[in-house]
């Protein structure tokens, strides 16, 4: 699979509810390699397999500075057990929302239940962009994005200008 092409807004595949993994195969091993290098060549510090189009409950994510080491995570039918009440605040931006940035406040803490790329149940304490990115990418999973926080009135601009600019870069490639 290696590097995927991401579905962007307002394709429909993004509103779908991904499906658990019932067993790690050689078929999710390389669904998670291609998430992995999808995801570094957008530069992107996370993603969903639901947006390259496989509505599986995967999400990689490496929300480590350019100048560090990469921390990649990669987090199988994770499950949020408990969040904090303190609360962060970041910008965020999507993959699959061109050139939209939204602040977005979210809970600081979460203590994430998951299965790693070997099969094992792990437990997590997610921290601040952690935590915030583990937050957009499991929403992911549940088909929601990050312009759901807008108003409907802002969101329904963003969206329509949002499906003029895909259909004109459309035009262009033809
Ligand atoms: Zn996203």
């Amino acid at each position: 699979m290696s590097i995927q092409n991401i579905i962007t807004v307002p394709d429909e595949m993004l509103r779908k509810v991904s499906e658990p993994i019932e067993k790690i195969g050689v078929n999710e091993k390389k669904l998670i390699k291609s998430l992995y290098d999808t995801m570094y060549n957008s530069k992107g510090i996370g993603l969903a397999a639901i947006q390259i189009g496989i509505p599986k409950r995967i999400v990689v994510l490496d929300v480590s500075k350019k100048e560090d080491k990469p921390s990649p995570y990669c987090f199988i039918n994770p499950e949020i057990k408990k969040f904090s009440k303190e609360t962060s605040v970041y910008e965020e931006g999507c993959l699959s929302i061109p050139e939209t940035f939204i602040e977005i406040e979210r809970p600081r803490y979460i203590w994430l239940e998951y299965i790693d790329q070997n099969g094992k149940k792990k437990n997590i304490k997610c921290d601040g962009l952690l935590s915030t990115c583990a937050q957009h990418e499991i929403q992911h999973c549940d088909g929601k994005l990050i312009i759901d926080f807008l108003s409907k009135l802002k969101k329904e601009i963003l969206i329509k200008k949002l499906s003029k600019k895909k259909n004109s870069s459309q035009k262009l490639i033809v």
